[in-house]
Formats: C-alpha cells, structure tokens, sequence
C-alpha cells in the first residue's frame, strides 16, 4: 500500500455513511422547525479570524490549528471549528439587518491537529446552531434543549447539560484577579498553565493536567454581577421548567476565550465519561470584536462521529431499515436493453410499491449462476431474472435470495 490517508483522518462508507447521513437528516429536521436557516462557508478562512476569535492562548489556536500560505503568501488556516466562519458571514452578508434575530445552521468538517485517539480525529464532523440577535437567556436554553433534542433524535438517551456562567465584561476581571493570587500561591503548575496564568488564567481551569489540583478554587458563581447572576438564574428555571436534565458546574469553562456567561456541555451520563457529545455557550462580544455591529448571540456544536459512537446500539439506527436491493439478472443476453430500461423504470416508481429500493445490474458478460452468486455478494434480497421463454409471455422469474425460492410473475404487475 503507497498510500494512506493522513493520519487522524479516515473515509466514512458503508453502514458509517448512511448513520451519519442519517444523523444529518435528522440535524436538519429539528433545525428547521426551529427556524434556524442553513449556511454553508468556506473550509478554510483567514488564520487570523480564528486567533482573534477563539484566543491566542487557547489549545486550537497555539497546537491544533492547520495554518498554511497560499501562493499569494495569505495566511489561511482549515476551520477549526464554525462559531468564528458564521459571525464573519453573519458581518459580511448583512444578515442582521434581514434578520434582526437570525438562526442559522451548518453541518461539516473542522480540522485540528489533535492526537489522533478514540473519538478524537484531525478531521471531524460537527453540527451545530447559532442563534444571532437574542440576549435573552430564552435563547441560551433553546440551543441547549435543541442540542439535547438532537441527542434524544438518534436514541442517546442518558445525557446531561452541565451549565456554567463565565460572566461579562464587567464581572470576569475580578475573578481573573481572584484565580490569579490563588493559582500563584504554589500549586506546581505545568509549563503551559504557567504561560496561561499571565495571560488567560481561566485556560487554566481547563488544563488536562492540572485541573484536578485545583480543589478550593474561586469560583465564578461567587463574582457574577447582578445581570449576569439573574441571567444565570434564569436560564436554569427555563431549563427547569422543560424538563431538561441539567448540572450546574461551577469549574466549567470551555476550551476557546468568546465566550460570555453561559457555557456548556452535553455529556452522557455513563460513569467515567467526561467528553462532551456537544458543546457551546453565549458570546456576545464576538461580533463586534471581529468588526460588526455589537450582536448578543448564543450557539452549540455537535461532534459527529463522538454522537455517532454513542448511538451505536441506540435503538434509532438498529431499527434503521435498509433499502430493499434488487438485482436485475439476465438469462439470456439478447434481452439486456428491456432488462435495463425495467431497471430504469423501477429505480423511479419502485417495485411491487416499495420505492425504498435499490438497484444493481443489469450487467453484461455474465453467465446466470455467476450473476446470482454476484447478488449474493452484494446481501440481494430480490433477483429479478430477464429470461427468453418467459418474457415471451410477458413475464420474468422472481428469485427471492433468501429462501432460493422463484415465482413466475407477469412484468406489469411489478
Ligand atoms: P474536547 O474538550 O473534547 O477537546 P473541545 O472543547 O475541543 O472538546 P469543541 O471545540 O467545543 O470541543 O467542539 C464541540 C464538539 O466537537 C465536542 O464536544 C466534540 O464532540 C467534537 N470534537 C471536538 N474536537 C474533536 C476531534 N478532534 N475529533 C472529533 N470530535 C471532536
Ligand atoms: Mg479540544
């Protein structure tokens, strides 16, 4: 083999593609009936909007971003994640001015630079929702009820929104100055968390090595001004109040520095799991920051292939039916045009009723037996078999592969 593909990548087929179309399908059936409206931007963008958006001192930024030139010598970098592309789309479309409070939706892949391990790739799939316009914490428990909706659309039941409020503006400096004189008072810190300390000491909270020394650490509930603390509050009786099944963590934060009051997470509740099935929060500095108008907005991204890995034995994809493949075979050569123009007419009207077909064949050089045997390969339930005697009479053999048994069935009734 010459060739692989790149590591931490992988081609998605067979069963894996029809999950995560099906996944996908469904992300735009629950999107839509919330109004939220589909964007598409460009996999790669300017390297610069990323570090501005998500922070330099942030893991995506400093280890996992893939920032290359192009031949004109323009900084660009494969989209880590979409948060930062819709704001830069949302400015640049004037979508605000359409759509005072727009909802917007994407489905794609994001790129970081990550050690490749179970779900966790170099390139990856997320889903995800903002919603532009709202300061309303109405708007922050929507995203949450509509990113634990889409869990419960593909069966992942066992889940749970861990909430946090980071603060605004005007809150957050006193507990930077807070976590700042603790964090120094000696705790060992690794060489990363030291550089963090200086200039984003909330990074440090979210260190993988560190963390859990932190046990008495000041915590942001205690420092939240009035309007963040109402918001908080808030949005917590929303959530109560739709039964959404939620945990306050006071030591989350989030691993990109938009954000503004409220973060979260959506983990399964399965002892030991800690990875986020999804994830976001509120940022309503990021639009101006960027260079638009001061816009509150509130948004979620879901990882693919970690909700995909979650819903495997979810009864959703087990009940998941299959198409009906039908072979179309011929017994004797001469009648391949009209075996294949059925082969066209089925693939359009279906066959005895059922349209969620799909057709292979009819193929050429093939005795019979090899033609059937090539249907049992490819897991046919049905062969439809073009021969002369009976196609005089109007009719062809229907071979069930399972059974082996065959029926002489008239063409127009098919
Ligand atoms: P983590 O703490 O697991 O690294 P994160 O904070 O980097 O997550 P976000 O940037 O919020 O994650 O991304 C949202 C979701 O995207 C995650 O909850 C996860 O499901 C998925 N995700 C993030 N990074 C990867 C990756 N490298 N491979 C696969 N899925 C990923
Ligand atoms: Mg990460």
């Amino acid at each position: 083999m010459i060739y692989k593909a790149p590591r931490g990548t992988h081609d998605i087929f067979g069963v894996n593609a029809a999950k995560m179309s099906l996944l996908e399908q469904v992300a735009r059936v629950i999107f839509r009936k919330r109004g939220f409206e589909e964007i598409r931007t460009p996999i790669f963008e300017d390297a610069a909007l990323f570090m501005r958006s998500i922070g330099q001192v942030t893991d995506i930024v400093e280890k996992e971003m893939y920032v290359f030139e192009d031949k004109k010598g323009r900084k660009l970098a494969l989209r880590p994640e979409a948060t930062a592309s819709l704001a830069r789309a949302f400015i640049e479309n004037r979508l605000g001015i359409s759509m005072p409070a727009g909802k917007f939706f994407y489905i794609g892949e994001m790129f970081r630079y990550e050690r490749p391990q179970a779900g966790r790739y170099r390139q990856f799939h997320q889903i995800g929702g903002e919603f532009f316009g709202v300061s309303s914490p109405a708007a922050d428990a929507e995203i949450i009820l509509l990113a634990q909706d889409l869990l419960y659309s593909v069966e992942v039941n066992e889940i749970s929104a861990h909430i946090n409020s980071l603060g605004c503006k005007n809150c957050r400096p006193a507990l930077r100055e807070a976590l700042v004189k603790y964090l120094d008072s000696g705790h060992g810190l690794c060489g990363d968390c030291l550089r963090r300390l200086k200039r984003n000491p909330l990074r440090v909270l979210d260190c993988k090595i560190d963390s859990h020394k932190f046990t008495e650490i000041p915590q942001m509930s205690d420092y939240l001004c009035s309007e963040c603390k109402c918001s908080f509050d808030l949005l917590q009786s929303l959530l109560e109040s739709a039964g959404c099944n939620y945990i306050v963590d006071n030591r989350l934060v989030r691993g990109l520095d938009y954000y503004t009051k409220t973060v979260f997470e959506i983990r399964q509740d399965t002892a030991g799991s800690r990875e986020a099935l999804a994830a976001g929060g509120r940022y309503d500095n990021l639009v101006e920051d960027i260079g638009g108008q001061s816009t509150p907005a509130v948004g979620f991204a879901l990882g693919s292939e970690r909700v995909l890995a979650a819903a495997q034995k979810a009864k959703f994809f087990i009940s998941f039916q299959e198409s009906e493949k039908i072979y179309i075979a011929l017994a004797d050569s001469e009648l391949f045009s009209e075996a294949f123009s059925f082969a066209v007419k089925i693939v359009k009207n279906g066959l005895r009723g059922n349209k969620n077909i799909s057709v292979f064949g009819p193929l050429e050089d093939k005795n019979l037996t090899n033609q059937l045997k090539f249907a049992d390969k490819i897991k046919a339930c049905t062969a439809v078999i073009f021969a002369k005697t009976e196609f005089e009479k109007g009719k062809v053999l229907v071979k069930n592969m399972k059974d082996k048994t065959q029926t002489e069935i008239s063409i127009n009734e098919l």
